[in-house]
């Protein structure tokens, strides 16, 4: 449970998130501590340089002995604990200074005097009194010709408040962590929550049930997206499996009734004693049926591997007026046969890159089925022409029509409508025309009114021949 929550966006995020902000808020402390200190030393440091000019502004009046007088007087009104002036020749001789009963330890540092004397600039040091264990500042100056001051002053204004700033400072820290890390945790939660929820639904997706959706969040934002992308995704794989299912219901179907009449043919040649010529009679009907099964398997293949884009087509430059001549010539008798009126306008000399058997199938499978679903005495015509780098394939009927609802299901595999059931047929021949066509980057499209007839229109790019 624990190793699953590591694992989450939500929980890298939040640490992101608390690291960031600590450090943001670390530095910005150090800088203000940083701040505060050089603030507080300048600060002291100029109230000893005051003293120091006020040191050399009475040994200008009054001489060496006023000096000796502000000394005491000075460090008993400011606490002779807290401050304490020496006065020293430059060769390190005290000759002055107040009560020195709580800086006895602290001495002249000939370093200092020794730099002073070169230098004429004030000296400032900070130091450690050992016995007290506080911080001091002490400023050498001269006061003088002959005469430097030293003075010290205790830091422990400063000390008390920079303890107290480390306190703040520790204290606010542990807020901050704690804060940015629930409120990160929180707000990181509630901006992933819609993730969570797609997540549950995909769960609760399963192979019989399709029909879940991830609702819509309302917001416009990236989530939203997700949600309708993840949507119509579903919706395409729903459209899909049911596609699926209805075409192996389709095949199952058309499967059944061959092989039913081929084991019957056989069932037959066991039961009964004919004569030879019966056998000879049900061998050709099996040899007729499994042919059958074999050109709808072979068909499936064609269409399955053309839309894999594995299809074996060959593409040479042909003749596409002489081709669908030539079909119109093989499906002639059959139409006289039902009296249909065949007609036949086709434009001389279209040249094309195309694999023209397949092509020739394709029109084959329109034309057949204009024949096949028009009743006696009706009219087929054909018409093919060329306009602006298209070329156009019209077969028009006026057999028993399609309803508009299915005509984009009559091109998929196995589908034939309620109405042509009664006709021979495999529901393979729209799909592999089209099939075809596209493969030649064209497309077959479908007009019809029910009981009136039907238009089947195959368009084919003119610049064709570029693909030889
Ligand atoms: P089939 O072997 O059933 O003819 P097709 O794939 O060629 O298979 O056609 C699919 C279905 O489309 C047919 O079963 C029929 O319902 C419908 N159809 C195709 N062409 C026509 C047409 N010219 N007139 C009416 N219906 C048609």
């Amino acid at each position: 449970m624990i190793y699953k929550i590591f694992n989450t966006i939500a929980f890298r995020l939040a640490l992101w998130f608390t690291g960031i902000f600590t450090i943001c808020s670390g530095v910005a402390f150090v800088l203000f501590y940083f701040l505060a200190t050089q603030t507080i030393q300048s600060q002291i440091d100029q109230e000893l340089l005051d003293n120091a000019s006020k040191f050399s502004a009475i040994i200008h009046r009054n001489g060496l002995v006023g000096a000796r007088e502000l000394a005491v007087v000075e460090a008993q009104a400011a606490g002779e604990k807290v401050i304490f002036f020496r006065l020293v020749y430059p060769t390190g001789e005290v000759f002055a200074s107040s009560h020195m009963f709580y800086w006895k330890q602290v001495h002249v540092s000939k370093n200092a005097l020794q730099t002073l004397v070169l230098n004429k600039n004030p000296i400032f040091e900070t130091i450690l009194i050992p016995s007290t264990r506080q911080k001091a500042r002490i400023l050498y100056s001269y006061v003088a010709n002959n005469a430097i001051l030293q003075t010290g002053i205790v830091m422990d204004f400063s000390a008390k408040f920079l303890s107290a700033f480390k306190k703040v400072f520790i204290g606010a820290m542990g807020f901050i962590i704690v804060f940015s890390a629930v409120s990160g945790w929180l707000l990181i939660r509630k901006a992933l929550s819609g993730v969570a929820t797609i997540t549950k639904t995909a769960q609760n997706i399963t192979g019989s049930n399709l029909e879940a959706r991830v609702a819509g969040t309302g917001n416009k934002d990236e989530l939203e997206h997700l949600a309708n992308t993840f949507n119509s995704m579903l919706d395409r794989i729903e459209e899909l499996v049911k596609s699926i299912r209805e075409m192996s219901d389709n095949i199952a179907h058309d499967l059944k009734s061959p092989i039913t009449r081929i084991r019957g043919f056989a069932e037959l040649s066991l039961t009964h004693e004919e004569n030879l010529e019966d056998y000879r009679g049900m061998a050709s009907n099996t040899i007729e049926e499994s042919d059958r099964l074999l050109d709808m398997i072979n068909t499936m293949l064609v269409i399955s591997k053309a839309e894999a884009g594995e299809g074996e087509f060959e593409f040479k430059k042909t003749n596409l007026s002489v081709m669908i001549k030539a079909a119109c010539d093989l499906f002639a008798p059959l139409a006289e046969d039902k009296n249909i009126d065949f007609d036949q306008t086709i434009e001389e000399q279209i040249f094309i890159a195309a694999d023209i058997k397949m092509l020739q199938r394709a029109f084959s499978n329109l034309l057949d089925n204009a024949i096949k679903y028009t009743l006696e005495n009706g009219r087929v015509s054909v018409t093919v022409f060329k306009e602006n780098n298209l070329i156009t394939i019209k077969i028009q009927d006026t057999g028993i029509g399609i309803e508009s609802e299915y005509f984009e299901k009559i091109f998929e595999r196995f589908y034939r409508a309620e109405s042509s059931r009664t006709s021979a047929g495999t529901g393979l021949g729209l799909s592999l025309a089209r099939t075809i066509v596209r493969q030649h980057k064209g497309d077959i499209s479908v007009s019809s009114r029910q009981g009136k007839g039907s238009v089947f229109v195959m368009t084919l790019p003119y610049s064709n021949l570029e693909v030889i």
